[in-house]
């Protein structure tokens, strides 16, 4: 361990020599363990061994590990990596605290805190990202289902069933159905319940009667919403009565006589009545004078007959 360690240690310098030449070293003094590249204080390259720990991983101790990473032996990405892979467990705490990994990160094997490694891992810069983001993913997708059925099996079934409030309510009205809303203060599901429409409740509330030609209506009022409708009264049609002689006949004139309906008294028919006398007047008198004539030239023949 201490010969490797020497081996990395002249590495390092070299790199540092390089890059104090190129006069691209920047003396952050900031740890950014997340970005895997950060100088810190100029002394160290956070990440440098990354490579090494597939190999390191086999004959050294955790506490090894634990003071290689103390030593910005290893990015981010790769920590999270060792941790995965069932190492350094017990330094989780540390290493949190001293911002080595998030915060919320979460080895795999043990129970998530939250479920925000999908952002940890955008941040990550890619060329560690491809080798661990593989071994980490199968992991963490079973822990995730193994939270939620814990949260689901928490309230037992009664209670959920005993969880239903009425939350909302529609009335219904004469033509439209109401509702019921129901909210479960567990879950947070709802139902409806409808409250069918009642339906008009009408009586009738003005009556114009129909007349022997004219319809009537009856006018129908909602008690409960005051809707209206007009239903039609048939004209009831006239009631013939008895005929009725408004002019009497006489011997050569003759009367009138009229039928009328016995509910309004309109004239429904009217007749003439014949006169008295079957011969009409001026054949009675054509008759009369024949007569009159007849005797008179019977009378003057019988009279020339005494003379001679
Ligand atoms: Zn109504
Ligand atoms: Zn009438």
């Amino acid at each position: 361990m201490k010969n490797k360690s020497k081996v990395l240690v002249t590495a390092l310098l070299i790199c540092v020599a390089a890059i104090g030449v190129n006069g691209t070293s920047i003396n952050y003094g900031v740890r950014v363990h997340n970005e895997g590249i950060v100088i810190d204080g100029g002394e160290k390259t956070v990440g440098r061994n990354d490579a090494d720990y597939k190999g390191m991983e086999k004959y050294c101790t955790d506490e090894e590990i634990y003071s290689c990473i103390e030593d910005a032996y290893f990015s981010t990405p790769v920590i999270e990596q060792i941790l995965n892979d069932g190492r350094c467990l017990a330094y989780v705490d540390q290493l949190k605290a001293e911002g080595w990994i998030p915060q919320d990160f979460t080895p795999a094997g043990s129970k998530p805190s939250s479920t925000t490694q999908t952002e940890t891992k955008a941040e990550t810069p890619a060329d560690n990202q491809t080798a661990t983001s593989e071994t980490k993913e199968q992991p963490k997708t079973e822990t995730k289902t193994e939270t939620k059925t814990e949260t689901k099996a928490e309230p037992t079934q009664e209670e959920i069933d005993a969880a239903w409030e009425e939350t909302e309510r529609t009335e219904a009205t004469c033509t439209e159905d109401g509702k019921i809303v129901y909210t479960n203060s567990i879950t947070g599901d709802t139902k409806e319940e409808s409250l069918p429409a009642a339906g008009h409740d009408y009586e009738v509330t003005e009556t114009a009667d129909a007349t022997c030609t004219e319809d009537g209506t009856n006018t129908y009022t909602c008690k409960a919403c005051g809707n209206t409708y007009e239903d039609a009264i048939p004209a009831t049609g006239h009631a013939e009565g008895e005929w009725t002689v408004t002019k009497e006949a006489g011997m050569f004139t003759s009367g009138i006589k009229e039928l009328t309906c016995e509910k309004c008294g309109e004239v429904l028919n009217t007749e003439e009545i014949p006169q008295t006398c079957p011969l009409p007047l001026a054949a009675v008198i054509g008759i009369v004078v024949a007569v009159v004539v007849i005797i008179g030239v019977i009378v003057v023949l019988v009279r020339r007959r005494k003379n001679i």
